[in-house]
């Protein structure tokens, strides 16, 4: 039994994955032949189906690598084309096509690509070889087709006829064998005829007589012979059904034939036939194959060193896969995302909330309390302990002042905090997931960057409703009342100051900064020119304000200016006041807004932290890790995790590498235990 060429198949099919190298590529036999010399009817009479593409404008364009695989016990016939995952093809005029398009795809212009096909056809029927089909030879270009095709064609040729590659030499009876351009060309590369195998189909267009000397040809003798066919193809669809094996058939034909003359009986010293042709192709690879495995052995040997040495140096042998990829990448992540739990708690929410609302309070003074032209009397005031004295007192029992704090306060408690403060979160929380995304090693992942921002808007979003709606509903009772103890007054006391303080800072920079872009001195002088504007003196605008050097832009930067001038006079001012005794004494809240103001904030936001850390954050910090295991997790597919993995170019290459690492061994493993049993078989007395 040869099992050799079967297994050297399997060991070709992992040498593949490790890329197309020169050194790796194990024997075959390659099919030449000038055009119409019945190349593509024995390669079909050998296969037992018509699926080589037909047609009379140059139809083969790439070069074929045809795997036949013996499928034993099988009463399946079958091709695959392994690069396009089509899947297995039974009809073989599909196969026709696909191989139709795949050849017109190379441009006419080009004519000829060297880019190979490959096809594997399954069938019981079939004898193990790997053949490879090449364009036909031309005599010369025809219409349409460039000049230097004929050259093309015999470069690609040239490329697949050498060594250890066989020959398989087809020229036809009818053409004289010294004209025949497929055994000049190997006769070119193998002078000697030690691996050519010479067809001659067409036998029976000649006389037997002169297809007999034909095969016993002495010019250019060939160690493993020539062997006469008559393979034409029946035409399948009408005679036998479609996809009917046709190699008896032919045979069956061409034992009439060659049965009828007594030139090519076993006894004539020459061989025919499309069985002996098959049988000659099978022990010629065979021995072949056999002889090329050490060279091969060593070559598999070379380049494993070489992967396991770069797999020490770059990456210290550390074993990687997509999958243990991607779930050490889902632990960090995992961990990263506990630390971050751990440390965005209910102080930090607070602090959050607390902080938006400030600014809001903020917002309500100035337009409720701040933003009053002051009186003539207080613009230029300076803000010593004296003129302070001199305020006007707000009288307590006054009802506009109790007016408008209850209206600021109204503002605060009825402006939908639920929904503001669950906003609030709920951004954060995303923010904060994506700065652990970009912090991770799932940056480089687009999918599962994408994973992660879903996982969290899908939680985040099926709570956030229900979550404002509580934190709305708990609120409620201060919409109404605000108690407030001496304790929380001093409090608050402490927060407003430091507020306004902070306030005016800001306001203090920002002037800072105008100057520092504007210039002083420009600046005050557009501030003074709207001043005098303001306080109504008269400024002669006949000549327009350009006149007197200020721009609308500059214009617009002073009143800018002047705004937070006086607010900042303003700032200073409530602050005077929030020291003074008065405000020291909650009854008097209504001299002091801001105070009170901050007691609402304080309330509103304790009471929000509550909930939204029942309802939103620890929902969260439950359900993300899950929803992460959902999407990036046990579900995804070998291909997905594998897809996954290769998205980083540095992993990418790590379990190429591995890969690679991996094959080598496994294909040099099944290499050493074939030149085993070679061995065994030369000296099967040692076996003992
Ligand atoms: P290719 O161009 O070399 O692939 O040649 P084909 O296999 O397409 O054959 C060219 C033509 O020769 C077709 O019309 C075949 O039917 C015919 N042909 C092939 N083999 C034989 C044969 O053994 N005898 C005869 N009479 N015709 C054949």
């Amino acid at each position: 039994m040869m099992v050799l060429t079967k297994k050297m198949i399997e060991i070709r099919n992992i040498l593949s994955q490790v890329g197309q190298m020169q050194a790796l590529q194990l024997p075959s036999i390659v099919v030449i032949g000038s055009q119409s010399s019945g190349k593509s009817s024995v390669l079909e009479a050998i296969v037992g189906h018509e699926f080589l593409p037909k047609g009379s404008n140059m139809v083969t364009r790439r070069p074929i690598e045809l795997t036949l695989v013996n499928t034993p016990g099988s009463n399946l016939e079958y091709g695959e084309f392994p690069s396009l995952g089509l899947g297995r093809i039974s009809d073989f005029t599909a196969i026709q096509r696909t191989l139709m398009d795949l050849n017109l795809a190379v441009p006419e212009e080009d004519c000829v690509s060297d880019d190979p096909i490959q096809l594997t056809i399954y069938s019981p029927n079939v004898p193990d070889l790997s053949l490879i089909d090449l364009p036909g030879y031309i005599q010369v270009a025809g219409e349409g087709q460039p000049t230097e095709l004929k050259s093309k064609i015999a470069e690609l040729c040239e490329k697949y006829i050498k060594p250890p590659n066989v020959i398989l030499a087809i020229s036809a009876a009818d053409v004289d064998l010294a004209n025949s351009t497929a055994l000049k060309a190997s006769r070119r590369v193998d002078p000697r005829g030690e691996r050519t195998i010479g067809v001659v189909t067409k036998m029976d267009l000649v006389e037997p007589e002169r297809g007999q000397a034909i095969l016993k040809d002495k010019n250019y003798p060939l160690r493993l012979g020539y062997v006469g066919v008559v393979c034409r193809t029946p035409s399948t669809g009408y005679f036998f059904g479609k996809n009917a094996n046709i190699t008896n058939a032919i045979s069956k034909n061409e034992h009439a034939f060659f049965n009828a003359h007594p030139e090519f009986s076993p006894e004539s010293g020459t061989t025919v036939g499309t069985i002996n042709l098959r049988q000659k192709l099978m022990t010629v690879l065979e021995q072949t194959m056999a002889s090329s495995l050490q060279g091969t052995s060593d070559a598999i040997h070379q380049e494993l060193e070489e992967a396991t040495y770069e797999f020490k140096v770059q990456y210290n042998d550390r074993p990687l896969t997509a999958e243990t990829y991607l779930a050490e990448s889902l632990d960090r992540f995992k961990h990263s995302f506990k630390g971050f739990t751990e440390s965005f708690g209910r102080p930090q929410v607070r602090e959050l909330l607390k902080h938006e609302l400030d600014q809001k309070v903020l917002d309500f003074l100035a337009q409720r309390y701040w933003n009053k032209p002051l009186p003539e009397d207080l613009t230029r005031v300076r803000l010593d302990e004296k003129s302070l004295a001199e305020l006007p007192k707000a009288d307590a029992d006054s009802l506009y002042w109790h007016r408008k704090l209850d209206a600021s306060t109204s503002s605060l408690t009825k402006m939908g905090f639920g929904r503001l403060a669950t906003n609030v979160v709920a951004n954060a929380l995303a923010q904060h997931m994506e700065r652990l995304v970009t912090e991770s090693t799932f940056r480089e992942h687009p999918f599962a960057k994408k994973a992660i921002q879903d996982a969290t808007n899908t939680i985040l979003n099926e709570r956030f409703y229900s979550t404002s709606d509580q934190v709305e509903n708990c609120i409620k009772p201060f919409k109404y009342e605000i108690e407030m103890d001496d304790r929380e007054w001093t409090q608050s006391r402490e927060n407003a100051q430091k507020l306004l303080k902070d306030e005016l800072k800001a306001c203090e920079e920002a002037m800072k900064q105008m100057n520092n872009t504007i210039g002083k001195k420009k600046l005050n002088q557009a501030m003074s020119f709207i001043d005098k504007i303001r306080d109504g003196q008269k400024v002669d605008m006949g000549q327009g304000t350009e006149a007197f050097g200020f721009s609308q832009a500059l214009l617009e930067k002073g009143r800018e200016a002047l705004f937070l001038r006086d607010r900042a006079e303003l700032l200073k001012m409530r602050m005077y006041a929030l020291k003074s005794k008065q405000c020291t004494n909650k009854a008097n809240k209504y001299y002091c807004p801001e105070i009170f103001l901050d007691i609402v904030a304080e309330k509103l936001t304790s009471t929000a932290v509550l909930f939204l850390n029942v309802e939103l954050l620890s929902e969260f910090y439950y359900h993300f890790p899950r929803e992460l295991d959902n999407r990036l997790g046990r579900h995804l597919s070998p291909d997905q995790v594998e897809a996954f993995a290769r998205e980083d170019p540095k992993i990418r290459k790590h379990i190429d590498l591995q890969q690679r690492k991996q094959l080598l061994e496994l294909a040099l493993e099944k290499m050493e235990s074939l030149m085993a049993l070679e061995k065994s078989k030369k000296h099967p007395v040692d076996e003992d």
